[in-house]
């Protein structure tokens, strides 16, 4: 049976990203040896590293004065290594979830932090708009997409301050301006690769302005100077993300990708929203093109597990939604194709037909 795969994260992949990666586990770069078990030092995986940092610029649209970096330790690392290395005296930060929650716990061990808005109160259903953000802070950081709640914000902020963002879930969905940032970071197992490495866009100005000690491997200086490769970096997910990396390009750059996803998360909000059955929990005007969070209507609540049931035997994996939200979520990646969203709406529709 067909499987569709719905999964907030590891997720979907692309075909050309699954099938590339597994021919270097059999044979890499015509090297007669397996991407599991060569040096990172060798000329073969330096052409990757390379190839895989000049294609994040060149998607991203990075301006100059930037580095590329791909560093282990998961978007939870960036957490704690953002403020270690940014913040001098404070920081503001915008809550609009779990994620956003642990980024602000840990900027709190470095220094000051101005939370300047928080929809928790709302069980994080909308992103907060009306905040003011310090001009004598060090940065702003925010989160693009809330992947728990389905809340997205798909534009750069304006800010006296430069922005710092977590793109976990939803980087190489839309163009970014770059300019605006001093650092974003993203977890691979999103929209890019298999877990293990984290992307890294850091402005070049932004770094060694700290007084604090920094740990070797907890400095992006380390990193941003050996070109990912002070230690031994993530060698397979780095190549499974060159992978995603050129297929992105193959399909016209992020504006492209932009447009499919636009329509695929359209074709599901209009499922939900002409549904006697299912309702939407996100707050419309912030609702996620990647992460689509519903529920079942209180008078048909009890279906919701039948439901999942029912998607499972379609072949739908991934669906049933985050413990502190309930109901549904389906993830839609960019490797996400219409059909599958497609496949999801009519099994929606035909359980609605049947109850
Ligand atoms: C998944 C996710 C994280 C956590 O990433 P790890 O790599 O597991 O540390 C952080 N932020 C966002 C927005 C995410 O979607």
């Amino acid at each position: 049976m067909k499987k569709h795969n719905f999964y907030a994260g590891p997720s979907i992949l692309s075909q050309y990203t699954i099938k590339n990666t597994a021919d270097a586990v059999l044979n890499f770069a015509d090297t007669g040896l397996s991407i599991l078990e060569v040096s990172h030092r060798s000329k073969e995986f330096q052409a990757v590293i390379d190839e895989a940092m000049e294609l994040v610029k060149e998607l991203l649209d990075v301006p100059a004065g930037y580095h590329v970096v791909f560093v282990g330790g998961g978007a939870s690392t960036q957490f704690a290594m953002v403020p270690f290395n940014l913040l001098k005296k404070k920081a503001a930060y915008l809550d609009t979830g779990v994620w956003a929650h642990k980024a602000i716990k840990e900027a709190k061990l470095f220094g000051e932090v101005d939370v300047v808005a928080s929809s928790e109160a709302d069980n994080y259903t909308y992103i907060p708009k009306d905040y003011v953000i310090p001009a004598d802070a060090d940065y702003f950081h925010f989160t693009t997409n809330n992947t728990i709640y389905g809340t997205e914000l798909r534009k750069d902020p304006d800010s006296p301050v430069p922005l710092v963002a977590d793109m976990s879930s939803d980087i190489f969905s839309r163009p970014i301006d770059v300019a605006k940032y001093d650092l974003i970071y993203a977890g691979a197992q999103k929209n890019l690769a298999p877990a293990g490495v984290t992307i890294v866009i850091v402005k070049e100005d932004a770094l060694g302005k700290v007084d604090r000690p920094i740990p070797t491997m907890l400095n992006y200086l380390t990193h941003t100077s050996k070109g990912s490769m002070f230690n031994t970096p993530p060698v397979l997910p780095i190549y499974s993300a060159l992978q995603t990396l050129k297929y992105y390009k193959q399909l016209g750059g992020v504006a492209e990708i932009e447009k499919v996803c636009v329509a695929k998360a359209a074709k599901l909000y209009d499922a939900i929203d002409s549904s006697r059955m299912f309702v939407g929990t996100a707050n419309a005007d912030d609702r996620s093109i990647m992460n689509v969070c519903f529920v079942m209507k209180p008078e048909y609540k009890e279906l919701e597990s039948e439901f999942v049931s029912f998607a499972q035997s379609q072949g739908i994996v991934g669906i049933k939604g985050h413990r502190s939200v309930g109901g549904f979520r389906a993830s839609i990646y960019n490797a996400m194709p219409m059909e599958s969203v497609e496949f999801l709406t009519a099994c929606m529709k035909e359980f609605e037909d049947k109850h």
